[in-house]
């Protein structure tokens, strides 16, 4: 997937463009869902969730503690063959928790009781987004599953939340769906343009934020 040679309009972000969108969006997420995981779909989600952490610590016994941050890795393959309108798309994952840190100091497994918060740079097509919440969900499934005090078993089901934060969501058409029960954040709605993140720039970063000014208003 990449910007090409396709008319699609570019528009160029900065650092500080992402640290301000996430600050605005941080309240809100502490208020509405506190969470208490970050999980960060790499690449493009490692800086947010980093970002987002330093707004989101957590009090415990009067000592402001940072979330953990667990990261995936997800590629979004894009079958070129086929016939245009089924164009299957498939997600690939390529790293996945670690169930022997996250799961450390807790009796079931490390995602129940927990508001996992799944942080990505885009939600475009929210393919990626929904694999992911389908995959957590099962492995949320298991651990349940292997709770054998059935009161216990619930009273987790019911702490055990998901929610999701990008930075950007574009407004189009969405080949996935997320479900009513998780919390959906995006900081800034956009049209459906090509985003050029500042971590991407493999050129002069002085330059691609400067070409911002050139950018199409949002
Ligand atoms: P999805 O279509 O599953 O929502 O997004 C898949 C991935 O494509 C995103 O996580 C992101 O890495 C990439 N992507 C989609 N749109 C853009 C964009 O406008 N700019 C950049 N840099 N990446 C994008």
């Amino acid at each position: 997937m990449g910007h090409g040679g396709s008319d699609v309009p570019m528009i160029r972000i900065s650092y500080n463009d992402v640290h301000k969108a996430i600050q605005s969006t941080a309240k809100r997420i502490k208020d509405e869902f506190a969470p208490t995981l970050f999980i960060a779909i790499g690449g493009g989600g490692f800086i947010p969730a980093r970002i987002l952490r330093t707004f989101c610590k957590v009090d415990s016994d009067g000592v402001k503690r940072n979330i953990p941050i667990q990261a995936v890795g997800l590629v979004l393959y894009e079958s070129m063959g086929g016939i245009a309108e089924s164009a299957g798309t498939e997600v690939v994952r390529t790293q996945w928790l670690d169930f022997s840190t996250l799961g450390k100091d807790l009796t079931h497994g490390g995602l129940l009781g927990r508001r996992i918060l799944i942080v990505d740079e885009v939600d475009d097509t929210r393919t990626t987004l929904t694999y992911l919440i389908k995959e957590l969900q099962s492995d949320i499934d298991k651990q349940l599953e292997a709770v054998s005090d059935a009161d216990e078993r619930e009273k987790l089901r019911e702490s055990t939340k998901l929610g999701v934060f990008v930075v950007h969501n574009k407004l189009k058409q969405k080949a996935g769906e997320i479900p009513s029960s998780v919390k959906y954040f995006s900081a800034v709605d956009t049209p459906d343009v090509w985003l050029a993140y500042p971590w991407e720039c493999d050129g002069d970063i002085e330059e691609h934020d400067a070409m911002r000014s050139e950018n199409t208003k949002l």
